[in-house]
């Protein structure tokens, strides 16, 4: 939808009476009020339709001061990360970390409920290079030839 068809519809047309009401029907720039009222997005998303901002990126301004600021300014466009229903996403990297954390715990866990007393340097190794299934064997290899030491 283009953005002038947006301004005609009953969803901005609400959104604009709101901040109107808000501002009391007066330029928050000048604070005339027998001027024309426009409601001014302080900045745009990415992708948004026109009314879709929370409140407080939207100011009244009178026609005047509208087409000053639209002169003097050129308006920030944000992603769309800014808008406050974007979910957080982890990437890739983020969720192979989060799983090694979770299967290093996992590891040390076992390690102690076998009673093997291995220091935290041999147990990143063990994560890094071996699946869980075969960390158990090697601790259960480990305690059957006598414990770490013995290695
Ligand atoms: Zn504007
Ligand atoms: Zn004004």
């Amino acid at each position: 939808m283009k953005y002038a068809e947006q301004l005609k519809t009953s969803k901005w047309i609400n959104k604009k009476s709101k901040i109107l009401k808000r501002d009391k029907y007066t330029c928050t720039n000048c604070k005339v009020n027998d001027l024309e009222l426009h409601v001014h997005h302080l900045y745009y998303i990415s992708g948004n339709m026109a009314w879709d901002y929370p409140e407080n990126a939207l100011i009244t301004l009178c026609i005047k001061c509208h087409k000053e600021w639209h002169k003097k300014f050129k308006i920030e466009i944000r992603k769309k990360v800014w808008c406050k229903n974007a979910k957080y996403k982890p990437n890739k990297q983020e969720k192979r970390q989060k799983k090694k954390t979770k299967k290093k715990d996992k590891i040390i866990n076992l390690a102690k409920r076998l009673g093997l007393d291995i220091n935290l340097e041999v147990v990143q190794e063990i994560v890094n290079s071996y699946t869980y299934s075969r960390a158990h064997y090697l601790f259960k290899k480990l305690l059957e030839s006598g414990g770490v030491e013995q290695r």
